[in-house]
């Protein structure tokens, strides 16, 4: 079992990013379109009017606010670069985007550009992720990298596997420190980004095939890409063979392994829409539901979060605030993207997503790490050790 050392300890508030997408030609020609959303993106904060009112507005501060020219990259940096190098220190992180559906949340996560000339390019946040990881992995040259990926769904309460589609009922187990994790889920060993890519168009795949067979759609799920970085630092030269050397001579001292893990979360979460947008007979009724109740459970978890008053904090309420306990004030580096649309036929919705966004600028989360320091500190002290021996024998 992992040890934790309590070596690090960070706490830290999630981090909240809203970005804005660009206009559908049509949005751009309809009478409710716009303006009725202003971007301050020097004071990070977004402005929400009534249309022809002056006098009805509401104001957000935010960490960073997106405006709808944003790059992809301008996003990675804003939103998940720290999380992803984070992870690579040994820290758990999460990056989640929330909104309703058509907000531009999976474009923002996993958008990948194929171009006939340049080949594959990596755009959202997901494949720039893989790639800082792979970037860190080849020029480390202390460490060993294994990384390897899950990717699920959480569609009506059932967390299904969508690289390995028969499991589709999978268990959320809790081990003795405290871990929540997916019992029984697919880990695919990856070694590019292009790896992670594939695994994601193959989970994408089963995802609408199974939301086809149903004649469901895909947004009335939560997906979750998992990615697994273990560093292993690499033992000094000459300690080894000083080690095997003394050891064949009868000592019995054994070389200190360190295993620095860090997960990574990308949570693309179901349309936050109300349930008369996303129609409400029979299966849609009790789907809709089902991501309401999850999405709703999210809301209460990041307001009792917040509140330092409150002490229980509803997490077993639905799978998905389960699973992402951690990333909701416990060991983990939280980041959340609030998509919203930019014109005024979507005035409630965006309005509930903005105010969602600032309940979580309040949440804190405790980040630990397993420290290196303490395989660095041990394999220096076996180094005095064995060059106080050495004097010795030679004085
Ligand atoms: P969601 O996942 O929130 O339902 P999508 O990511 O599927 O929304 O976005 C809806 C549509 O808008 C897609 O066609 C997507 O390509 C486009 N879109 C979203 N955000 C942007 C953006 N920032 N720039 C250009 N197109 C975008
Ligand atoms: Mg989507």
């Amino acid at each position: 079992m992992r040890r934790r050392s309590i070596l690090s300890l960070d706490s830290e508030r999630v981090r909240v990013t809203v970005r804005v997408r660009p206009p559908t030609k049509d949005e751009e020609t309809k009478e409710d379109g716009l303006p009725f959303i202003f971007l301050d993106t020097e004071k990070n904060s977004v402005i929400l009017r009534r249309k022809g009112s002056f006098a009805d507005f509401k104001e957000f501060k935010f960490d960073a606010v997106l405006p709808e020219t944003a790059p992809q990259v301008d996003v990675y940096n804003a939103a998940a670069q720290t999380v992803v190098q984070d992870v690579l220190d040994g820290y758990n992180g999460t990056i989640m985007a929330y909104g309703q559906t058509g907000a531009g949340k999976t474009f923002t996560l996993s958008d990948i550009v194929t171009d006939e000339l340049v080949g594959t390019t990596v755009e959202g946040i997901i494949p720039r992720s893989a790639a800082d990881i792979f970037l860190k992995a080849e020029t480390d040259k202390d460490h060993e990298y294994h990384v390897s990926m899950s990717y699920i769904q959480i569609y009506m309460e059932m967390i299904q596997d969508l690289l390995r589609p028969e499991n589709s009922n999978l268990n959320i187990r809790e081990t003795e420190n405290g871990e929540v994790y997916v019992a029984g889920v697919e880990e695919i060993q990856v070694k590019s980004v292009q790896d992670v890519m594939k695994l994601l168009m193959i989970g994408d795949q089963n995802r609408n095939f199974a939301f086809t067979k149903l004649n469901a759609h895909s947004s009335r799920s939560h997906t979750i890409g998992m990615i697994t970085v273990e560093k292993k630092a690499l033992q000094p030269p000459g300690l080894r063979k000083a080690l095997t050397e003394r050891n064949r001579r009868g000592s019995n001292l054994t070389m200190p392994e360190k295993v620095l893990v860090g997960k990574l979360f990308l949570v693309d979460l179901a349309g936050s829409e109300r349930l008369k947008r996303s129609g409400s007979e029979g299966i849609r009724a009790t789907e809709a539901m089902s991501v309401n109740m999850s999405l709703t459970t999210l809301g209460k978890c990041i307001s009792a979060r917040a509140d330092p008053m409150v002490t229980h904090v509803p997490f077993r309420d639905s799978k998905l605030t389960r699973l992402l306990q951690e990333s909701l004030g416990g060991n983990a580096k939280t980041s959340l993207i609030v998509n919203v649309a930019p014109c005024g036929e979507f005035l409630q919705e965006t309005f509930s997503s903005l105010q969602f966004g600032s309940r979580a600028m309040k949440v804190s989360t405790r980040a630990i790490v397993n420290i290196e320091e303490e395989f660095r500190v041990i394999t220096k002290n076996l180094q005095q050790a064995l060059e106080i021996q050495d004097k010795r024998l030679h004085s």
